[in-house]
C-alpha cells in the first residue's frame, strides 16, 4: 500500500479529496464531520449506503491520536481496513481472528502513534487489558458502528454492547459518535441513554430513497408473478431476488433460467467457489439477477442493481429498508417488488412461536412482523407507511403502487364476523381450534372429508360464506391476521380471536379491506394463496 501520509489538523474537505477522491460531502456528512472534528459527540442514524463511514475517518485522519471503530462485523472490519490503507491511510484491526504475534504488531503500531484507525470487536474492548492498552495511547475519536445492537428490543441486541456505556469514563475527552442504519424512534433514545451520550448532537438522515418505486401484491402464482415483474423491467437490468429457504433459491433460480431470464442461485450451503463465481458475475456483468437468502448482500456495493424482489414476506420492515436500499444506489429509478401471501404469515407465526426467549421477546418479534404485514396491506402511500415508521413524516409520494392506483376498499365486518363467531362457536361448544383451510372449508360450505367426520356441516356457520370465494377468503384472513382481528397459534397456524376481535364482533368498527388483495375488480384472482 502507498505509504502514510499525515493529515492531522488537515481541512476535512482536503481529506476527502485526497484520502477518497469524492467532491463534496454529501448530505449531513460535512456537519457530523464538524461536530466531532470540534470534539462533540454525536448520534448518527443514516440509511445503508448513506455514507456513515467518511463521517468517523475523516475526523479520525484530522484529529491528532487514533480513530477507534467498535464493530461487531469481523469480516466487515478487514474490508474497511483493506480500503484504507489502499488509500494511503494507516489502519488496523484487532480481533478474535488474528495470533498474538498479529496482535502485538497492532498494539506496537497504536502505541508508537502510527494508526489512523483501529477496529476492535465489543468484546475485545471490553478486556481489561484492551482498554489499559488503548488508555497508554492517544484515542482521536470512538465510533460506536451498529449502535442499534445496544437495544434489547432490537433483533440484532449484543450484551457486549451494554458494556459500551462506560467509554466516556475509560477514555474522558475523547469524542464519541454513535453510528446505525437501523433505529426507529425508540430505539434512537434507548441508544442515546445506554450509550451515555446526553450531550451528542443528533443527525438523522433522511430514510427516503424517492429513485425506487414501492410495489407489494398478494401471491397467486409467485413464480409467474415474478417472471411477469421482471419482464416489465427494461432489458438487462441487474436484480436481486431473496427467498428465505435454500431451497426455494435453487427452484426459483432454475425457474427463471427456464423463462430465460439470467438467474443464479446464491446461499451459505453452495460451496464458496460457486458463491463467489455466482457473486463476481452478479457484480461484473449486465443483466444478472441474483437469486438469494438475505445472506447476500451485506457489503456489496453494485450501485446500478435496478431491483429487489421478495418473495418471501421479510421478519421485519428494519429487514425490508435494507434489503430494498439495495436497489438503485446510483439513484436511477429502481423498482422494489414484493408477494405476500397468507402461508408466509403463518409460516412466520410459527417461527416465532419455535424460536427461543421469552415471552415478551416473541412479543417483540411478533410486532415486527405485523409493522411489516401493515406495510403490505396498507390502503394509503407505501412510502409514508415505511418512513413513519422511522419515525419520519411525509406526504404521500406518488411513487408507489398504492399511489400510482388507490387501491379501492369494501368493509369486511360482515365476513370478518362470520369467521370470528366460527372460530368462537368451535371453540365453545367443542374446544377445538382450526386452521384457516378448514375454516374456510365450513364458511364456504364444503363437503370434505374432514367436515363429514367432525360433523362440522351441523354448524350453526356451515355455508354462510358461501359468496365468497376460497381465495376471497384467504385474502380476508390474511388482512384480519395483519390488523389483529385473528392470531395464528402453534405448530399449525390454528386462529384464534386477535386482540382487536371485540369490537368487531360487537359490530362497532368498520373493517376496511382492499380489493386488489381480494382479487377481486379485475385483478389477479385465478389460482391459489
Ligand atoms: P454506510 O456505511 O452508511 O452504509 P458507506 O460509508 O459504506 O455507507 O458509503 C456508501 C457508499 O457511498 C460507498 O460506496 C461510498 O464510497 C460512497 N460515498 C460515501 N460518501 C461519499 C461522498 N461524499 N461522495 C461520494 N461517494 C460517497
Ligand atoms: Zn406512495
Amino acid at each position: 500500500s502507498p505509504p502514510r501520509r499525515d493529515f492531522a489538523g488537515a481541512d476535512p474537505l482536503h481529506v476527502l479529496h485526497e484520502v477518497y477522491g469524492y467532491d463534496a460531502f454529501r448530505g449531513e456528512q460535512a456537519a457530523i464531520v464538524e461536530q466531532v472534528v470540534a470534539g462533540g459527540d454525536a448520534v448518527v442514524l443514516m440509511p445503508t449506503g448513506g455514507g456513515k463511514s467518511v463521517t468517523y475517518q475523516v475526523p479520525a485522519l484530522v484529529r491528532e491520536g487514533t480513530g477507534l471503530v467498535v464493530s461487531p462485523l469481523i469480516a466487515l472490519m478487514h474490508d474497511q481496513v483493506d480500503a484504507l490503507l489502499a488509500n494511503g491511510a494507516s489502519a488496523a484491526y484487532l480481533n478474535s481472528t488474528q495470533t498474538p504475534q498479529e496482535r502485538a504488531a497492532v498494539e506496537q503500531a497504536y502505541l508508537a502513534g502510527e494508526l489512523d484507525l483501529l477496529y476492535v470487536a465489543p468484546e475485545r474492548l471490553n478486556l481489561a487489558q484492551t482498554t489499559a492498552l488503548l488508555q497508554r495511547g492517544r484515542l482521536s475519536v470512538i465510533a460506536i458502528d451498529e449502535a442499534h445492537c445496544v437495544s434489547q428490543w432490537g433483533h440484532d441486541f449484543r450484551p457486549d454492547y451494554l458494556a459500551l456505556g462506560d467509554l466516556g469514563e475509560r477514555f474522558p475527552g475523547v469524542p464519541r459518535m454513535a453510528l446505525t442504519a437501523t433505529a426507529t424512534r425508540e430505539t434512537h433514545r434507548e441508544l442515546s441513554e445506554r450509550l451515555h451520550l446526553p450531550d451528542a448532537k443528533h443527525f438523522v438522515a433522511s430514510f427516503d430513497r424517492p429513485n425506487i418505486q414501492y410495489r407489494i401484491e398478494p401471491k397467486v402464482d409467485v413464480r409467474r408473478q415474478l417472471v411477469q415483474f421482471i419482464r416489465t423491467m427494461p432489458e438487462g437490468s441487474a436484480g436481486i431476488v431473496y427467498a428465505l429457504s435454500r431451497k426455494s433459491v435453487e427452484a426459483t433460480a432454475e425457474h427463471l433460467r427456464g423463462q430465460g431470464i439470467d438467474a443464479l442461485p446464491y446461499h451459505a450451503g453452495l460451496d464458496a467457489g460457486m458463491r463467489a463465481r455466482h457473486q463476481s458475475r452478479f457484480l461484473r456483468e449486465d443483466g444478472v439477477v441474483m437469486v438469494a437468502t438475505i445472506a447476500f448482500g451485506m457489503g456489496i456495493d453494485k450501485p446500478d442493481v435496478r431491483f429487489v424482489a421478495h418473495i418471501d414476506l421479510p421478519k421485519s420492515v428494519e429487514g425490508y429498508y435494507q434489503e430494498t436500499g439495495r436497489a438503485g444506489r446510483d439513484g436511477e429509478p429502481s423498482v422494489a417488488w414484493m408477494a405476500y401471501g397468507l402461508g408466509d404469515v403463518v409460516q412466520q407465526r410459527r417461527l416465532i412461536d419455535a424460536s427461543e426467549g421469552d415471552r415478551t421477546f416473541k412479543m417483540r418479534l411478533g410486532q415486527h412482523l405485523d409493522a411489516m404485514l401493515a406495510l403490505c396491506e396498507t390502503v394509503g402511500c407505501r412510502r409514508q407507511n415505511l418512513l413513519g415508521y422511522f419515525g419520519q413524516s411525509s406526504e404521500p409520494c406518488g411513487n408507489c403502487d398504492t399511489c400510482l392506483q388507490k387501491p379501492d376498499t369494501w368493509d369486511g365486518l360482515v365476513p370478518a364476523q362470520k369467521i370470528l363467531s366460527t372460530i368462537v362457536r368451535l371453540q365453545r361448544e367443542r374446544g377445538q381450534a382450526y386452521g384457516a383451510g378448514h375454516l374456510i372449508d365450513i364458511l364456504r360450505g364444503a363437503s370434505t372429508e374432514r367436515i363429514v367426520r367432525f360433523g362440522h356441516d351441523k354448524l350453526a356457520t356451515y355455508g354462510i360464506g358461501a359468496d365468497l370465494s376460497d381465495q376471497d377468503w384467504r385474502s380476508v384472513v390474511r388482512q384480519l391476521l395483519a390488523r389483529g382481528i385473528l392470531v395464528a397459534k402453534g405448530e399449525y397456524g390454528t386462529l384464534a380471536l386477535g386482540e382487536a376481535a371485540g369490537p368487531v364482533l360487537r359490530g362497532e368498527t368498520d373493517v376496511p379491506l382492499r380489493h386488489d388483495v381480494l382479487g377481486r375488480g379485475g385483478s389477479r384472482s385465478s389460482g391459489r394463496a
